[in-house]
C-alpha cells in the first residue's frame, strides 16, 4: 500500500486535483469556443486564466512539500469532461447548448470545490499553514466561479426558453393606421342645410 499516513493521503489528493486542473486547462478553450452567450464565453475565458494561476499555486505546494506533482490521473475530471464533450455532439451551437455547458462546467467546479475543501482542511490539520493559505485562495476562486455561472445562467436560461418556444403567428397587424387620413378626407357640410332645394 502506497498510502499509509494522512500525509500520504494528502499528497495523493493534491496529485489528483493537480491532474484535474491540468485537464481543465486543456478543455476550457474548447468549451469557450462552443458557447454562444458572450457573457458565458467571458466567464469561461476568465476562469481559464485563473486556472493557470491555480496550477502555479499547486506547483508551489509541491515545492514546499518537496514532492513531484505528476503521477496521477483524476478519473472524475476525465469523466466530467467526457460528458461535456457529449454536449457538443448532442446539442447544436446556440442558447440550449449554453444551458447544457453551464451545467457541465458547474459540475466541474463543484468537484473542485469538494477537492480543495478537503485538501485545505487537511493542510490546516497537518499544520501546513502556508499550503493551507494557497489552497483556500483557489477554493474561493472556484466558489466565485460557480456563483458567477449561476448568475450567467439566469439570462442564458431565459434566452434558451424563448428560443425553444414555437414561433407565434404575428396577429398584431397595425390597426387604425389610416384613421387620420379618413377623417381629413371627409367633407363636413353641416350648416349648408337648406341651401339646395
Ligand atoms: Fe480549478
Ligand atoms: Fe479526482
Ligand atoms: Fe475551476
Amino acid at each position: 500500500m502506497a498510502i499509509q499516513t494522512v500525509k500520504d493521503l494528502f499528497i495523493d489528493e493534491l496529485k489528483d486535483i493537480y491532474s484535474a486542473e491540468r485537464q481543465a486547462i486543456r478543455a476550457y478553450p474548447k468549451l469557450a469556443k462552443a458557447v454562444s452567450s458572450p457573457e458565458l464565453k467571458e466567464a469561461l475565458q476568465t476562469h481559464l486564466e485563473e486556472t493557470k494561476g491555480q496550477v502555479e499555486r499547486l506547483d508551489r505546494v509541491f515545492e514546499i512539500l518537496e514532492k513531484r506533482a505528476s503521477g496521477k490521473t483524476c478519473e472524475a475530471m476525465k469523466g466530467l469532461l467526457e460528458e461535456g464533450a457529449e454536449v457538443l455532439e448532442e446539442v447544436e451551437q446556440g442558447s440550449v447548448r449554453d444551458v447544457a455547458l453551464i451545467a457541465a462546467t458547474q459540475r466541474m467546479e463543484h468537484y473542485e470545490i469538494a477537492a480543495y475543501g478537503t485538501v485545505a482542511t487537511l493542510a490546516k490539520a497537518l499544520g501546513e499553514i502556508e499550503i493551507a493559505g494557497l489552497l483556500v485562495q483557489t477554493l474561493e476562486e472556484e466558489k466565485t466561479t460557480d456563483k458567477k455561472l449561476t448568475g450567467v445562467s439566469k439570462s442564458v436560461n431565459k434566452q434558451a426558453i424563448a428560443d425553444s418556444e414555437p414561433e407565434e403567428e404575428e396577429e398584431e397587424e397595425e390597426e387604425g393606421a389610416g384613421e387620420e387620413g379618413e377623417d381629413a378626407a371627409e367633407p363636413v357640410q353641416v350648416s349648408k342645410r337648406g341651401g339646395k332645394r
